[in-house]
């Protein structure tokens, strides 16, 4: 019998997961996919926001604000790459500059701190790029870029050395009330446990209609992206925002932490929470709205393009509460933007309401807030990277020539707890494949170092989700796959 079992290991699920290992308390983290972080965790606009957009009062203003302000010490622990580059939001007339006063007063009363209005000169002297027309700009210089998966991944690691289960292919089916606890099956099994903590993103509505005749209903609202290669990284230093109008917030544009440049998102509601896709029209959209923010820009850049799914609820806020119906069962529900700025301060309201349950949980002596730092051979020092050659001959071997990936980094990927099992897995881990040839050259390399490493045969391998075979060959007696990998 677990103490808690948390459903979802996107950035809420692993951000709760590692601050419940901080306790004495049998904590399961239950994921439908073969990875953490496949959900809306890994297509995001990966900012730290302010917190000047969350109507005041709200979870989300609160939860905003006071997440931002523990990314330092949380990703220095993790070694996970984090910015504060600042934001500016641009007003290209009279009418749009009254909006950045509006937003500029929510700022204040959000506790946002040392946000400024600047005129256009100033503007044009942070950004140069940007076009001509614009007469001013709200800057917050809090603001920042992180590398979302990265950190959902090292929260998973950190959780798990710290004692935390991680059950990866385990996609909850139902939950069943019992005397003092829950029972949850999964496709194959089930697990019990005295508390359930549902962060399941899109699909939060369903787990929650598992054990309460009351809910909410999450609505999918997709946002597609283009990413640029790395010789336009510069094109801007900070986050840059278009004034948010009745339509929506525009459409921004960011420097992202390994120095790509990226634009988007659109905003659209889609019936298919498994979609992925990016369509002609979002594309279109993009290179209509981003001729408002730069004179000119770098179109044929373009390396590749991304969608990820917002799941948004009718009240607009957070949802994160212990049901009326089930006690011991907490929602952490409608958590779309900015649930990954936010996700830290809601790791600690949810702490919060299982103390108010349990009463005061004992502190775990041997917690260790960090992990093994993340070696990026080509950051390292000539000297730093002859010693790592000497002590281990596989990091003298560049494997991704775009990104120059050495084999000991992807090796090191592999072999971390929660580590990467598939060619995606990899990818998001030491970033072979995420170069202009997007894994054309490396993906056939990484594929070998982990049917060697995994011990497994080459097509075993997965590109990412379950199914995504990359070769094929003909069944034989002797094979061990498993009736799910067909
Ligand atoms: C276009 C877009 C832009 C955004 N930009 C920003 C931004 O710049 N800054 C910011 O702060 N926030 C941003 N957000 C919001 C942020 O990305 C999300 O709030 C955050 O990623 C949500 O994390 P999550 O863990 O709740 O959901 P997810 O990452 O989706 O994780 C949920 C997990 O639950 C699993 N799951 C689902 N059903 C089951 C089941 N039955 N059994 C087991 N597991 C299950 C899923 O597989 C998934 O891994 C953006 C979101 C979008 C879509």
């Amino acid at each position: 019998m677990f103490d808690v079992a948390i459903i979802g290991a996107g950035i809420v699920g692993t951000m709760i997961s590692r601050e419940l290992s901080k306790y004495k308390l049998d904590v399961i983290l239950l994921e439908k996919d073969n990875d953490v972080a496949n959900g809306t965790t890994k297509a995001n606009s990966a900012i730290i926001h302010a917190g000047y957009d969350a109507s005041v009062g709200t979870i989300k203003a609160k939860t905003n604000v006071e997440g931002n302000a523990m990314f330092d010490k949380l990703c220095e622990d993790l070694s996970v790459p984090f910015k504060r580059i600042g934001s500016l939001v641009i007003a290209k007339c009279e009418e749009e500059k009254k909006i950045l006063q509006e937003l500029y007063k929510r700022g204040k009363q959000n506790g946002v701190a040392e946000m400024k209005l600047l005129t256009k000169e100033e503007v044009r002297q942070m950004e140069p790029n940007l076009t001509e027309k614009i007469e001013g700009a709200l800057y917050a210089p809090t603001a920042g870029i992180v590398g979302p998966w990265e950190l959902a991944i090292a929260l998973a690691e950190n959780a798990v050395e710290n004692g935390v289960e991680l059950k990866l292919n385990s996609k909850v089916t139902n939950i069943v009330k019992h005397d003092g606890f829950y029972r949850i099956f999964s496709d194959k099994d089930y697990v019990e446990a005295k508390y359930v903590i549902n962060c399941a993103g899109v699909y939060a509505d369903k787990i929650n209609n598992m054990v309460n005749s009351e809910g909410f209903e999450i609505m999918a609202n997709s946002g597609e992206y283009q990413l640029y290669d790395k010789n336009v990284g510069k094109l801007s230093n900070s986050i840059i925002f278009q004034c948010p109008s009745p339509k929506g917030k525009g459409v921004l544009a960011l420097p992202t932490v390994h120095g790509n440049f990226m634009i988007g998102p659109t905003s659209e509601y889609v019936s298919d929470k498994e979609s992925k896709k990016t369509t002609r029209e979002g594309m279109d959209l993009l290179y209509e709205n981003i001729k408002e923010l730069f004179s000119e820009f770098p179109y044929d850049q373009i390396i590749t393009s991304f969608m990820g799914l917002r799941a948004k609820v009718e009240s607009q806020d957070f949802i994160i509460e212990e049901t009326n119906e089930s006690s011991r069962f907490i929602n952490v529900a409608g958590i779309d933007s900015p649930g990954l700025t936010a996700a830290p301060a809601i790791a600690k309201l949810v702490l919060k309401i299982l103390k108010n349950s349990i009463g005061e949980l004992k502190l775990k002596e041997s917690f260790a807030s960090t992990r093994r730092e993340v070696k990026h051979f080509m950051e390292l020092s000539e000297k730093e990277q002859s010693e790592l050659i000497e002590k281990d001959k596989s990091y003298g071997k560049i494997i991704c020539r775009c990104e120059n990936i050495t084999e000991g980094e992807i090796i090191d990927v592999i072999k971390r707890k929660a580590g990467a099992t598939t060619v995606d897995g990899v990818k998001r881990r030491a970033r072979p494949g995420s170069g202009r040839c997007q894994g054309g050259f490396c993906s056939p390399r990484v594929m070998e170092i982990l049917a060697r490493e995994l011990n497994v045969e080459m097509d075993e391998i997965l590109k990412g989700n379950k199914g995504s075979y990359i070769l094929m060959r003909r069944k034989t007696e002797n094979d061990h796959w498993s009736e799910d990998n067909e």
